[in-house]
């Protein structure tokens, strides 16, 4: 009863999410192809875990004698579906409202150091389970001006894809330190690498590269979209260089006073 609570909220938020991000995409400024792209893709990605969620409903109204332990798989399936189409609407309601200008971001002094650190130690536990090393090198009092909430999202989306891009036994490092009148923060990782020919994609919305290859791992391809809106919006730049089988390297910089 639960779970079917839960997927029906899920299902009111997508369908509200849906009528705001479509109504948030009428001002915007990219062309009326990308925002086809846009609304194709995302339907596409909405259906999957969609489907997944019908199917395994429908499994267990099939057998209502069975008890929650014995349909305990079915019920997993759909509450982590459930989580992916959480996640994925809020990712469509960030990209859309910044198509928009509708996202307001905060400028208020903040401590970037601060972040980077409280982030890196939220997954250097995760990091630790998978047996991937994680150091750093982060520099003390480095002020920013800027929206903290969001340069917080952006090192989770890089630290998130430097620990599932990598093998155990590999190594990220993360560092964050002052240049000039900017703020450098790296993100470097001795995982699987990108395809050279890939590099230049991974920031489009829905590129995942190899899709085979990416299946293995959770995502929705918005991830590094979502940063680099947040770097651009900050009149930051962030920039890629990959090696495949030997890793991936993220360099965000930051003006501190924008
Ligand atoms: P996802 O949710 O798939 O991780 P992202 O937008 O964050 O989406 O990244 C896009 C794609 O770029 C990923 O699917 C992956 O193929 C590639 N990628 C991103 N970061 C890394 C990394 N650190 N190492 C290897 N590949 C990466």
């Amino acid at each position: 009863v639960v779970l079917i609570g839960n997927v029906i909220s899920i299902l009111i938020a997508i369908v509200v999410g849906w009528f705001l991000a479509k109504r948030a995409l009428v001002p915007i400024q990219v062309s009326w192809e990308k925002q086809q792209q846009f609304i194709a893709d995302a339907s596409h990605e909405l259906r999957t875990p969609l489907t997944a969620i019908l199917v395994n409903l429908e499994r267990l109204f099939r057998h209502p004698d069975r008890t929650i332990e014995q349909e305990s798989e079915k019920i997993m399936i759909g509450m982590q579906e459930a989580k992916r189409l959480s996640h994925l609407v809020s990712d469509l309601l960030t990209l859309a409202r910044s198509d928009s200008n509708e996202l307001q971001i905060m400028k208020k002094r903040f401590n970037v150091n601060e972040v980077v650190q409280t982030c890196t130690q939220v997954f250097s536990q995760m990091a630790i389970a998978k047996e991937v090393r994680l150091e750093t090198e982060i520099e003390e009092s480095l002020d920013m001006m800027g929206d903290e909430e969001r340069i917080h999202q952006m090192m989770v989306i890089l630290l998130d894809n430097a620990l599932k891009y990598t093998n155990p036994g590999g190594s990220i490092f993360v560092s964050c330190k002052r240049e000039g009148q900017r703020v450098a923060i790296m993100v470097k990782d001795t995982g699987i690498g990108i395809p050279k020919d890939e590099i230049p994609l991974v920031f489009d919305r829905f590129y995942r590269v190899d899709k085979m290859r990416s299946k293995s791992t959770e995502g929705t391809g918005l991830g590094l979209s979502i940063a680099k809106w947040i770097v651009e919006v900050h009149q930051g730049k962030i920039q890629v260089s990959s090696e495949e089988g030997i890793g991936t390297s993220f360099l965000v910089t930051l003006p501190m006073k924008v």
